[in-house]
């Protein structure tokens, strides 16, 4: 084995033991779309795939991350052990910058059954479906039991990390401009769980009404119906009750066969995003190649059609 081999190796025989600098230094090689991500993949291979993946979503200043908070707290009373992967689709920081930092200075920073990172994915060739199953397997890897999957910022990438998890929060907030209408065009197919945070704050009852409208106008999807909950996260009100309703939704997911199902066509998008990446690359490497130049004058001058230059370059790619 190569010097980086033996080092990776030890890397996860450290993540394994619980390691927080193991595990930070292993989400950073995959952040970073790392040569030797296929190695700790291979090193990685027999994690068990307990951990529960806890997607929390909504707009940006409901509560996640205040909400994350009280939840890692809830969570490591049961005696779980937490992990905490916040995802940036769209920052170019890396390295634990954001969320991350900001629940590291909690309360929470120097627990050892707390492991907290934060990951931009734009280095990633295969984006998020390919980095993110690779992160949550080292957390499962280092003892997770569940993993809060968390989106930093706004965008569409929101649904794509959804389809990251296993259970999908989403939160709902008053005084967020119109938030459940604006929410309107995703969530419903998305949740599990509502839950209008700030129930502190006036207004918080029509945020519910109007869910329960919504609610009961959408067609089931199966017969799992969404609880909506209240929570007052800065007091880690509710939360015991978000904490017992992800609870029966895990359940429901195992009895139901819907666990099986989602992880399913979470390892086939991850193939698929690996296998295109892998493509992608290689097709990069092609056309800086001279290959294009030449396949260019000739369709050019007129003597291959752009479908023929196509296939050719394709040709080149096995
Ligand atoms: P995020 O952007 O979704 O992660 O939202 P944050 O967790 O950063 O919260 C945004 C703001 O709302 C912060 O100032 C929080 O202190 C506040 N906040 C969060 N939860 C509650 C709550 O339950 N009640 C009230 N009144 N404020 C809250």
């Amino acid at each position: 084995m190569s010097r980086d081999g033996a080092e990776l190796a030890e890397l996860v025989d450290q993540a394994r033991d619980g390691q927080p600098r193991a595990v930070a230094r292993l989400i950073s090689l995959v952040e970073a779309d790392s040569p030797q991500l296929a190695e700790l993949a291979r090193l990685l291979g027999a994690v068990p795939d307990r951990a529960h993946v806890v997607g929390l979503t909504g707009a940006p200043g409901v509560g996640k991350s205040t909400s994350t908070s009280a939840l890692i707290g809830a969570l490591r009373s049961a005696g779980r052990r937490v992990g905490v992967l916040a995802i940036d689709p769209s920052s170019p920081f890396s390295g634990g910058a954001l969320l991350g930092d900001r629940i590291r200075m909690t309360e929470h920073a120097t627990d050892p059954g707390v492991f907290v990172r934060s990951m931009a994915s734009r280095g990633q060739l295969g984006g998020l479906a390919a980095a993110a199953p690779q992160a949550l397997r080292v957390l499962a890897a280092a003892g997770c039991d569940v993993v809060l999957l968390e989106t930093v910022g706004v965008g569409q990438s929101e649904i794509e990390v959804v389809g990251l998890a296993d259970t999908t929060v989403v939160l709902l907030a008053p005084g967020m401009g119109d938030g459940v209408q604006a929410a309107k065009a995703g969530v419903l197919e998305i949740a599990d769980i509502f839950v209008v945070n700030k129930a502190d704050t006036a207004d918080a009852g029509t945020v519910s009404r109007q869910l329960r409208q919504l609610r009961a106008m959408a067609a089931p999807r199966s017969d799992w119906q969404p609880p909506i909950l209240h929570t007052v996260a800065t007091k880690a009100e509710g939360v015991a009750e978000l904490v017992s309703a992800i609870g029966e939704h895990r359940d429901w997911l195992a009895d139901s066969g819907e666990l099986q199902r989602r992880r399913a066509a979470r390892v086939r998008s991850e193939i698929e995003a690996i296998a295109l990446a892998t493509v992608r690359r290689r097709f990069h490497q092609l056309t800086g190649a001279p290959a294009l130049d030449g396949l260019t004058d000739r369709v050019q001058a007129g003597e291959l059609d752009p479908y023929a230059a196509a296939a050719e370059l394709l040709a080149g790619l096995r």
